[in-house]
């Protein structure tokens, strides 16, 4: 698997403004935010996408993903008028990155159905 501009982040390679982190979990701001607040959550282990995850290899550190979703969005006052998560998965789910990530979008009223 090739990795992506993600694994430079986690290496600190190249710069992120990171909100974040721990040992498994690393969370910075997307680069073309899409709300006022536009966050990336990512485990630091390279997983493709959405369709490669079990529960049997993965059930800790998605429980850890979602900790850290509660923690930035307490941390960055999204969580009492609430925000989006979204995952995508493949081309026609828009993922452009091969790195399985998290959107948190906050700070305004979001549409649905997305586009
Ligand atoms: P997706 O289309 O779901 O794969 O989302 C990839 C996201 O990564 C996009 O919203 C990009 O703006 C964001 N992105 C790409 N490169 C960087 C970077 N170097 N730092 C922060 N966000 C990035």
């Amino acid at each position: 698997m090739s990795e992506t501009i993600f694994s430079k982040i986690i290496r600190k390679e190249i710069p992120a403004d990171i909100v974040f982190e721990s040992e498994d979990v690393i969370a910075f701001r997307d680069i073309n935010p899409k709300a006022p607040v536009h966050i990336l959550i990512i485990p630091k282990v390279e997983i493709p996408s959405v369709t490669k995850i079990n529960s049997k290899e993965h059930s800790e550190l998605l429980g850890k993903l979602f900790d850290a979703v509660n923690s930035i969005a307490h941390k960055l006052e999204v969580d009492s008028d609430g925000f989006r998560l979204v995952i995508n998965s493949g081309d026609n789910g828009g993922q452009e990155v091969k790195h399985l990530h998290i959107h948190l979008l906050g700070g305004r009223k979001m549409n649905w159905p997305p586009g």
